[in-house]
């Protein structure tokens, strides 16, 4: 066997976006030697990426905002299937982890008056976002860094040694996870640059690893994000729970066909964008759901006026959560009233002036200007719908992000739950930042209890190392090249379980990921471990595989539409689906087991928060017997 460097941590991170990062910080507050691990460069994540903002209930456009109405946006942006004490806590705690973020050093935009600002999204009923332009992420990681670094200056001035207690390894991928006697015991990987084999032994293991949008052909996604932690958690005998919902945000770039999927933030609609068809035709007010008629606008007027008089008006459809204006956008363009590229258009030159328009959306300016060669203040965009987050995650306790395996813990986007069938933006932020810290601290607390840590089987390390050159000896049986097996797999998701499904397709689509299973098995790649992106990609191919049967066989599995979910052949939303959760779990190597469990009722005093007529529109009769207003 090659040789393999060694660690030994308390706590292991996989993950240096904000969930990691901020799961590590906690683990090192409660005195536990954390290791953050990530796959490509320390700083580079999706959080980096995020645009528009971090919601949090902190009132300071509006008074009138506060956790109980964040929560009730939330939970009717997810459709009512949230883990609602998951909404809860990330309700009640986004504002302390906001503010706590400037104690580290994070500058956000002011209001006049030198509050926090926060601006418009989609489902929020109030101004919500705390943002930094449209460069909110990169403060958050640049802030969330910063705080790392000066721990471990304190670390050196107690020890001499500013990596005794919290170490960073980089472009550094975990293939598996090691469990000994049912309990975690470390983690293993390789160095991307030397090829060369690492073992974590760590009793706890914090999976935030972000999404699988590169299971995609269209999508926001970068290259990492290939459902890793998704799929280390059900090697691990760890459970996923709504994989089925994912989330295709209305407005990606279409065109050039070099940057489709890249990401054109919510906020361009936030700050008064609107969208239109190739006839000029305003269509979003011919989309307004019944659930939500009565919060949106039903003129342009209306819709305008809100902008500068949100008390007495109603929101623009534009505004509304992102499944239903992707709907929309697909519908459009089916009807042959697209844009001339595929999409249709998204006009802020109109509604904003030149000046404006660069402070607030800087790098949607700079995006269209060096990508498209369009000048966002002279001319609309051309926007479509794009593969950007899935909903569906590692199945967790709410309060310590614990998975139903002992020792392994998840957060931020690679865990379920919170966002139910749908997201709304914004909502992620605030989740990483509540869920990290949760999940560094119950790790903490789990390795405090612990009493014999587990030790790594040796034969499971052996194992790991055998699996991971595996593709460099199918070279001699003539497997297929990886990219290509890649390509066919994103082309399935894409085409047969994408935006609006159909039974016959997923079940073709099912059909294709068997072949794809097999080819994957054998994929080949050729040349030396240092740098090897074909070798890196065949790895990744084994998990992206394994998340698009848990998204295909759930979604085949809900017979209704909801969310980020919809079934051509069961348009409506179903009562009887609302509490029913789908959980897969992994039988073997490539095969997915999907169950069914019901969610647990909401606590009465929250079921109360809600009018009983809104919640008639999601619930069965025999469910709402418990509220208020039906207790008389
Ligand atoms: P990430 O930030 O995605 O980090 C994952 C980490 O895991 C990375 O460090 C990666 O290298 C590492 N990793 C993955 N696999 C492995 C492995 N096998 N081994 C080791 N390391 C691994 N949300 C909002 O709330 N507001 C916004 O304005 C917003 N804008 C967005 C814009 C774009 C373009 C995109 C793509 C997303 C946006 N989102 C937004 C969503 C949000 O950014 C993400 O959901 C969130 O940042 C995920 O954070 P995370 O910490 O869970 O994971």
């Amino acid at each position: 066997m090659s040789e393999i460097e060694r660690h030994e941590f308390d706590v292991v991170v996989i993950g240096a976006g904000g969930a990691g990062l901020r799961a590590a910080i906690e683990a090192r507050a409660r005195g536990k030697r954390t290791a953050i691990i990530s796959k490509s460069l320390f700083g580079k994540a999706h959080t980096v990426m995020a645009e528009g903002g971090c919601a949090a209930a902190m009132g300071n456009v509006n008074p009138n905002d506060n956790w109980q109405v964040h929560y009730r946006d939330t939970m009717r942006g997810g459709k009512f299937l949230n883990n609602w004490r998951m909404a809860e806590l990330h309700a009640k705690e986004a504002p302390d982890r906001v503010w706590e973020l400037e104690t580290y050093g994070a500058l956000f935009d002011r209001t006049a008056d030198g509050k926090i600002s926060q601006r418009n999204f989609g489902g929020h009923t109030y101004p919500r976002l705390a943002h930094v332009g449209d460069r909110t992420g990169l403060e958050l990681i640049r802030t969330l860094q910063q705080k790392i670094v000066s721990l471990q200056q304190e670390d050196f001035k107690a020890t001499g040694d500013y990596e005794s207690n919290i170490r960073v390894f980089h472009e550094c991928t975990i293939t598996d996870l090691h469990k000994t006697d049912g309990k975690m015991s470390g983690a293993f990987g390789y160095y991307r640059n030397t090829g060369s084999f690492v073992l974590f032994s760590a009793p706890a293991v914090v999976l935030a690893t972000g999404g699988i949008g590169k299971s995609y052909q269209v999508t926001s996604n970068s290259w990492e994000y290939t459902g890793d932690g998704h799929a280390l958690a059900l090697r691990a005998g760890a459970t996923l729970i709504n994989m089925e919902f994912l989330q295709f945000h209305p407005t990606g770039m279409v065109w050039p066909p070099s940057v489709k999927g890249i990401l054109v933030t919510e906020s361009v609609r936030g700050d008064g964008g609107v969208l239109r068809n190739s006839e000029g035709k305003r269509f979003m007010f011919d989309y307004i759901p019944d659930v939500f008629k009565e919060q949106y606008a039903t003129s342009e007027e209306e819709a305008d006026r809100w902008y500068t008089d949100p008390d007495n008006n109603r929101r623009p459809p534009e505004l509304l959560p992102r499944d239903e204006v992707a709907r929309a956008i697909n519908s459009e363009v089916k009807a042959g009233r697209g844009s001339p590229h595929g999409g249709v258009f998204l006009d802020i030159a109109s509604r904003l002036s030149p000046e404006e328009i660069q402070k607030r959306l800087p790098s949607m300016y700079h995006q269209f200007k060096e990508l498209a060669d369009v000048d966002i203040t002279k001319e609309p965009m051309e926007v479509g719908p794009t593969c950007h987050y899935v909903m569906g995650g590692v199945e967790v306790d709410p309060d310590s992000g614990q998975s139903t395996v002992p020792g392994l813990f998840a957060a931020g986007e690679c865990s379920g739950g919170m966002h139910g069938s749908n997201r709304l933006g914004g909502n992620s932020l605030s989740d990483l930042l509540v869920f990290g810290r949760r999940a560094g601290l119950g790790a903490a607390e789990y390795v405090d209890a612990l009493g014999a840590r587990p030790a790594v089987h040796e034969t499971d390390v052996e194992r790991a190392a055998e699996r991971a050159l595996l593709p460099f000896s199918s070279a001699t049986d003539g497997g297929e090249n990886p990219f290509v097996v890649q390509l066919e797999l994103q082309k399935t998701m894409n085409d047969l379980v994408g935006i609006i499904r159909k039974a016959d397709e997923m079940e073709l689509a099912l059909k294709k990921l068997e072949d794809i299973a097999t080819r994957t098995r054998t994929v080949s790649v050729e040349g030396r471990r240092e740098f090897n992106p074909g070798w890196h990609l065949a790895l990744d191919l084994r998990n992206m595989l394994l998340v698009s049967l848990c998204v295909a066989k759930a979604a085949l599995e809900r017979q209704e539409s909801r969310g980020g979910h919809t079934r051509d052949d069961f348009p409506v939303m179903d009562s009887d689906w609302r509490h029913v959760l789908l959980v897969c779990s992994a039988l073997g190597e490539d095969n997915i087991n999907l169950t069914r469990k019901e969610q647990v009722p909401m606590r009465p005093e929250l079921f109360d928060l809600f009018e009983l007529d809104e919640l008639k529109k999601y619930y069965t009769g025999e469910e709402l017997g418990g509220h208020r207003a039906d207790q008389g």
